[in-house]
């Protein structure tokens, strides 16, 4: 059984390779429905939380989590930093004061669900609400991790049919079509990296 500094540690060493490496593919995304620093801002925020790891890793899961999500708040700095943020410090929130946390699926939903107020903006809008909730969706059907990993990658590329309606890609209208969302594609990313890390 891993404890939950392994957890946090293996957890935030995973999402930061991930967004390093792709750090320019969204950016380059970015640069087509929006002002082209997703990249930039992602890899911003995840190397304030991997230079602090030491400290989070010491942290009860819970806390953990919860600083995390503040942290990206605080470093991100574009429109994603507060939803990110907004995320995690919800799911921190709501771990560390339900009894039961084997319902992660239900904490996952309210989360998700608080994002979408945080940034007004439903499902088909063409954000990183196009990968939340159907990943949440797998979860609650308890779904392997390879098998949420796939739906997250499947869901950002669906995303290239939506026309954007929030953020700056909606400045773009009809002209968003056709592009895949950099915020649902960094979500996507995340996900099979945290996922693939699980798994093993
Ligand atoms: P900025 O647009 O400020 O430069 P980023 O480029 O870091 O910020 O993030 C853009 C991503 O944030 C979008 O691709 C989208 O997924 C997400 N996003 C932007 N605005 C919203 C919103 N109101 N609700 C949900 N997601 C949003
Ligand atoms: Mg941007
Ligand atoms: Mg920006």
């Amino acid at each position: 059984m891993q404890t939950d500094r392994e957890l946090v540690l293996g957890l935030i060493e995973a999402c930061h390779e991930a967004i390093v490496i792709h750090a320019d593919d969204l950016c380059e995304l970015d640069r087509a429905i929006g002002d082209g620093d997703h990249g930039t801002n992602m890899r911003r925020g995840c190397e304030a939380v991997y230079l602090d790891r030491e400290r989070l890793c010491s942290l009860p899961l819970p806390q953990a989590i919860e600083t995390i999500g503040m942290t990206l708040v605080m470093s991100v700095g574009g429109a994603s930093g507060p939803l990110y943020g907004t995320l995690l410090i919800e799911i921190g929130r709501r771990l560390g004061t339900r009894e039961n946390e084997a319902d992660f699926a239900t904490i996952l939903g309210e989360a998700v669900d608080a994002v979408a107020r945080r940034g007004r903006a439903h499902a088909g809008d063409k954000t990183l609400l196009d990968v939340l909730y159907p990943v949440q969706t797998e979860m609650v059907r308890q779904s392997a991790l390879i098998n949420i990993a796939k739906r997250a990658e499947v869901s950002a590329q669906l995303t290239a049919d939506m026309k954007a309606m929030r953020g700056r890609a909606s400045f773009l209208g009809d002209r968003s079509i056709g592009h895949v969302d950099p915020g649902a594609s960094s979500c996507a990313l995340l996900t099979t990296a945290i996922c693939r890390y699980l798994r093993e």
